[in-house]
């Protein structure tokens, strides 16, 4: 497996796939051709159907216009072999209407690219855990007595706490100016930003209301500023960047736990993001929300676990169960836009993580279906759920859509 890295992207809003990956592809496509005329962009298949929404337009043209004319195509119905989320860059110089390059590549989630020659995923980069998958590391653990997060500190060496370090301090800028921020989301729904409000009025609660109250306001905060375009850190991806910080934060603030405990927490949490990105998918367009979501939710649970000192078996439990009871949930963003149902949804998420925990560190650990294989099993209703409902905004809560304000 690569660096848990991969899992924290540092970055802009509001999608991994659709404005992180298509803004480093239009990035590294104008290294290559920076002395020409003009350049045009085919986006195909989920990147075509949800890409106005998402930004994606405006994530290449942020890249390629100021060097040259940029014209964006839009082939919605037209799904590449290789992945959904397909961009064909061309470059024209003047007097030539033959292009000079083209480049066809795809943002396969989490804003990682991938094309028939090469695969960030697999081959990029030095290969720093040997196991793969989730049993593995956990004998390794029960046999050696290490941590998860030991284990991570072990495969990516101690420079890791400062990336750690960086990622958190993100999470925590993105809550504080999501708890801050008021007024209409942008995109045309006419949705408006509640993390605040819900913050206040979880004051005016009993201790387990308030509690309940504060996890939603900051999962909130964080989406919300991700649907504006805000700074957030993918965990794993943009779509569900609201449930790790809103379940950490949460403890930090009512537990008083250390930064270093923090740290380790999201450590532990990238190695389980980590297994399900290598053996199955992070990304909504190939699987469904319940490779991002769900996946947000395993992590969160197996951070909280750690921190009230669950053992290796139930912080495996806990992941597990965050991950099972989202399975075969559908990506279908309303308008294409990481709005409806995505905010709440993290607000959902980071909420049943916690339950997950409490689930966990009640039992001893026991468990009849292990992670790996609930991991497989997403892969496989990922695979049969039609591509309705991976993001294309063509089925469930985005056919039809109307705008329903109900009081
Ligand atoms: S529904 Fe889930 S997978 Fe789809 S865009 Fe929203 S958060 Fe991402």
């Amino acid at each position: 497996m690569e660096s848990i890295k991969q899992i924290y992207k540092i970055g802009y809003g509001p999608s991994s796939s659709h404005t992180m990956g298509p803004q480093r592809a239009a990035n590294m496509f104008a290294k290559r051709n920076s002395g020409v005329n003009r350049y045009e962009v085919t986006l195909y298949g989920s990147l075509a159907a949800t890409g106005k929404g998402h930004l994606t337009d405006k994530a290449i043209l942020d890249e390629l216009n100021s060097i040259a004319p940029t014209t964006i195509l839009w082939e919605p119905h037209t799904v590449l072999p290789f992945h959904t989320n397909g961009m064909k860059f061309t470059a024209y110089v003047d007097g030539k209407s033959d292009p000079i390059d083209t480049w066809t590549v795809y943002s396969i989630g989490g804003g990682t690219l991938a094309n028939e020659e090469f695969n960030e995923q697999k081959a990029s980069s030095v290969k720093l855990y040997e196991m793969e998958t989730l049993s593995e590391i956990k004998h390794w653990c029960l046999e050696t007595g290490y941590s998860y997060w030991e284990y991570v500190e072990q495969c990516e060496g101690k420079e890791i706490w400062d990336y750690l370090a960086e990622v958190w301090e993100v999470m925590q800028d993105a809550i504080n100016r999501g708890l801050e921020a008021e007024g209409i989301i942008p995109g045309g729904l006419g949705i408006r930003r509640k993390a605040v409000e819900y913050m206040i009025k979880s004051k005016g609660y009993s201790s387990s209301v308030k509690s309940k109250g504060s996890i939603y306001a900051l999962a909130l905060a964080v989406s919300e500023e991700n649907a504006c375009g805000g700074k957030v850190v993918t965990a794993p991806t943009c779509g569900s960047c609201g449930v790790m910080p809103a379940v950490l934060y949460h403890l930090k603030e009512t537990r008083e736990f250390r930064e270093i405990r923090i740290l380790r927490a999201l450590a532990t949490a990238g190695l389980f993001g980590n297994v399900v990105r290598t053996n199955a998918s992070i990304s909504g367009a190939e699987v469904g929300c319940q490779g991002e979501v769900g996946v947000a939710c395993a992590m969160a649970a197996a951070a909280a676990n750690q921190l009230f000192g669950g053992s290796i078996a139930q912080i495996e439990n806990a992941a597990e169960m965050g991950l099972e009871h989202h399975l075969g949930l559908t990506c279908d963003p309303v308008c294409g836009l990481v709005q409806i149902p995505c905010i709440e949804r993290n607000a959902f998420a980071a909420a049943r993580a916690l339950d997950a925990n409490t689930f966990a560190a009640f039992s001893d650990g026991k468990h009849s279906i292990s992670f790996d294989r609930v991991v497989e099993v997403m892969k496989e209703t990922g695979h049969d759920l039609p591509s309705l409902y991976k993001e294309t905004s063509e089925g469930g809560l985005a056919k039809n859509f109307k705008n329903e304000t109900l009081a």
